[in-house]
């Protein structure tokens, strides 16, 4: 089920770049999410915007990025443009829609460079446009010596598990096929990456966890990790706070008292384990010989 919706504007921009994507502006065709991952921090945050229980599109985004975009040029504001920040840019839906499709025409032709996240297979559909974009692209000066790139392609984790996969990601295409996607773009000359968040507490976050995840990743042809620990916001029945436990209840009944430890009164884990786990994620990644950040040191 999802709704039709007209936008006054598509083209976000963020006060600094962002240090972790790089990306400037940030562009979201749809409000909510058809993956509709159980930990998605869009539901009961203040990122997802008011109702996220149904797929809205933002069916005018390409003529209202084509005018954001063409003045954002004029004045030679260069960025990375960050599809799919708060939703992911190719659901089901897009194969046919193809709105997504439609915002990369209009990123190259202004000649932005976009940093694309995903966790569809879908994603490969564009890799003609993602070329062009990638060869075409003009990079914000801060970025012009140390990037060779227009395009950053990014697919998301939370576990390389099947089983958990289905049980917290059950929308998004499997494990198996977003690693196959990933090296596909690989191989065709592209700047792959894997965000891997969020890490599920006492789930997908050990060390023997995080081993065989960064592994799999470089396996697979990624260049960077990303790694981020689990977030939960909102008490209503949507919500992802709520919408994890009731998994946990029904799944891994042990884990709620540790989970609900770990996050005491805040939406995060505690900076201990924060910190334990950007520790443990940089001595890991160095061992695989995968960078922890998108730009070469
Ligand atoms: S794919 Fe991303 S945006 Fe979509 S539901 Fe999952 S975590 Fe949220």
């Amino acid at each position: 089920m999802f709704k039709e919706i007209k936008v006054k504007s598509v083209l976000n921009k963020l006060k600094t770049q962002d240090d972790w994507f790089l990306v400037k502006y940030t562009v979201n065709p749809f409000i909510g999410c058809a993956f509709n991952c159980i930990y998605c921090y869009i539901h009961g945050s203040k990122y997802g915007g008011e109702d996220t229980s149904t797929l809205q599109i933002k069916t005018n985004a390409p003529a209202i990025l084509y005018r954001q975009l063409k003045n954002r040029a004029r004045k030679r504001e260069y960025g990375f443009v960050g599809l799919g920040s708060s939703t992911d840019p190719y659901p089901p839906i897009e194969k046919d829609l193809k709105i997504t499709r439609e915002l990369l025409k209009i990123i190259y032709r202004f000649k932005f460079p976009v940093n694309v996240t995903s966790k569809s297979s879908l994603f490969l559909r564009d890799i003609d446009l993602l070329r062009k974009i990638d060869q075409k692209a003009i990079l914000p000066e801060n970025l012009k010596n140390k990037l060779k790139h227009g395009v950053i392609v990014s697919f998301s984790f939370s576990t390389v598990d099947p089983y958990l996969a289905g049980i917290f990601e059950p929308g998004a295409s499997t494990v198996e096929e977003r690693l196959e996607t990933m090296k596909k773009f690989k191989q065709e000359g592209f700047l792959v990456g894997a965000n891997l968040m969020p890490l599920l507490p006492f789930l997908s976050d050990s060390e023997e966890d995080l081993d065989k995840m960064i592994g799999k990743m470089k396996e697979y042809g990624a260049e960077f990790v990303l790694v981020g620990g689990l977030t939960l916001f909102g008490d209503k029945p949507v919500d992802c706070k709520v919408r994890y436990y009731n998994a946990l209840e029904e799944h891994f009944p042990d884990l709620i008292r540790p989970t609900k430890e770990l996050f005491g009164n805040s939406f995060a884990p505690s900076r201990t384990y924060q910190h334990k786990l950007a520790g443990l994620s940089r001595k890991i990644a160095s061992k695989h010989n995968i960078r922890t950040s998108i730009l070469k040191e």
